[in-house]
């Protein structure tokens, strides 16, 4: 049969656009096919947004800590408008170099809603397209059903698009998006409460980066609510009311529902060619990233294993490189680096303390908490803390964790030498850059505590 395409991918996030790119480079015929703005999540709704308000966040800690160092500023005052505008501007602009990547790889993009239509056919409109692989990178989208109510709220999505801030809000969760979130609000002038159902925020992190996260979350002024998720949500006029159980009821002229993301699996035609998703909505995939349909592959965040960008993109340009190269690849997802952008923020790569212990190895800690040099000077609390997890009898660095400022800077290039395989003793005789933060990692001499076997 011919086709008219070698490869049809459904989603022009980060994913889709790699594995396309990288197909096309290879040769194959491709085509993408996109109902919104190409880009996808991380660029137009997340990562890439995210980070600019983050960005704006720290120039009012900066602007406060210069009168310490000896500047004389007024009292600083945040207009979302003007950031909003220059957000939408900076998106369209990465929205066209998305547009170019993929013409100048000669990708085809077709812009509507794509359909499974059977083996081998995808629907767009009244249109057919046909090729011998179809890749699913559609992403993922905020839960709006989590608890009663909740879809009245707003998620991320809309966080992104204020024109104006609330001066107060309720932020519902206790993941990457409600920390991240409630960091940059309370910094941009808005009085945040957090409630979540966990004793700690970032459940899954290790202990000393979740206390650390809640300590430097009230130290911003936000008001910590663990272990009270709201029952129901109702729309309360202009505002909501939160339902918290004990007859205890709190309102909010804003709430941010940051209850966790779903596969967008549901209306792409998945039955049509009898693959079943998951409780949770995901596409499973094996190990080369194939469905339970043959020519029928996923990547990213569909597939809801590590959602996170680097993952879909790695995992797309190495499904391109097996379907059209000359070498098959596989991903390895274990110890993947990972960063949350709140301030200080947080950067890990390799397990938790808890993880690690469950897996009955003898473990040595080494730990440090300081107070970093740019704070001492001006009185700042902020601290930096770091931890290093060692398999005592391989002497292999196994885990490296931080909260701090240049965290993921720092933690991006020791994943390098945790990946390399790097042993204690290879971080002990390395010697150190001075007066750094990170030079702490090649200084930790003495464990804290020996854990396990
Ligand atoms: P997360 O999965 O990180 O967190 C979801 C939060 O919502 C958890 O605290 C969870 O609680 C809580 N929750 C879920 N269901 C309910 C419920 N019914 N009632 C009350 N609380 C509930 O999701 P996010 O939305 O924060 O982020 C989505 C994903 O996006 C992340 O997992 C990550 O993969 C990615 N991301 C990555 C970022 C980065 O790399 N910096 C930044 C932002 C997002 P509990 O812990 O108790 O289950």
């Amino acid at each position: 049969m011919a086709y008219d395409f070698d490869l049809i991918t459904l989603g022009a996030g980060s994913g889709g656009v790699a594995a396309s790119r990288r197909a096309a480079m290879q040769g194959a015929r491709v085509a993408i096919i996109e109902g919104g703005q190409v880009g996808g999540t991380c660029v137009l709704r997340g990562c890439v947004p995210k980070k600019l308000l983050m960005y704006a966040a720290q120039f009012g800690d900066a602007i406060r800590e210069s009168r310490g160092y000896g500047w004389a500023v007024a009292e600083p005052r945040f207009e979302m408008a003007h950031w909003a505008a220059t957000k939408a501007a900076e998106t369209k602009r990465l929205e066209g170099v998305y547009r170019k990547l993929l013409d100048g790889a000669q990708v085809t993009l077709v812009e509507g809603w794509a359909k499974l239509d059977g083996p081998n056919r995808v629907k767009v409109g009244d249109r057919v397209l046909t090729a011998p692989h179809i890749l699913l990178a559609t992403g993922s989208a905020p839960i709006r059903d989590s608890i009663p109510g909740i879809d009245a709220c707003a998620t991320s999505d809309e966080l992104l698009d204020l024109q104006a801030l609330p001066p107060r809000a309720a932020l519902i969760g206790g993941g990457y998006i409600a920390v991240e979130f409630a960091s940059m609000l309370a910094r941009l002038g808005v009085e945040v409460s957090m409630f979540y159902r966990d004793r700690l925020p970032l459940r899954g992190f290790d202990d000393m980066l979740r206390t650390a996260a809640a300590a430097e979350l009230q130290a911003a002024g936000i008001s910590l609510h663990p272990g009270s998720a709201p029952s129901r949500v109702q729309r309360a006029g202009e505002g909501f009311l939160l339902m918290l159980g004990d007859d205890r009821v709190s309102d909010f002229p804003w709430v941010l529902n940051a209850t966790g993301r779903r596969p967008n699996s549901a209306g792409i035609g998945l039955e049509s060619l009898g693959i079943q998703p998951d409780q949770a909505g995901a596409v499973p995939v094996n190990e080369t990233l194939g469905t339970t349909a043959p020519g029928v592959h996923a990547i990213g965040d569909v597939t809801n294993r590590k959602n996170l960008t680097p993952v879909a993109i790695a995992e797309g340009r190495a499904l391109a490189d097996s379907l059209f190269g000359k070498v098959k690849r596989q991903v390895d997802l274990s110890d993947i680096a990972s960063a949350v952008f709140m301030l200080p923020p947080i950067a890990t790569v390799g397990p938790s303390e808890a993880q690690l212990t469950a897996e009955g190895r003898a473990i040595t800690v080494f730990e440090t908490d300081f107070r970093p040099m740019k704070q001492a000077f001006i009185g700042g609390q902020e601290r930096t803390r770091m931890k290093l997890l060692v398999d005592t009898a391989s002497d292999r660095v196994r885990a490296v964790h931080m909260i701090g400022a240049d965290a993921p800077e720092i933690v991006q290039s020791l994943a390098v030498a945790l990946r390399a395989g790097a042993t204690k003793s290879d971080f002990d005789r390395t010697l150190a850059m001075h007066p750094t933060a990170a030079e702490e990692f090649v200084l930790m001499r003495e464990p804290s505590r020996q854990l396990g076997a």
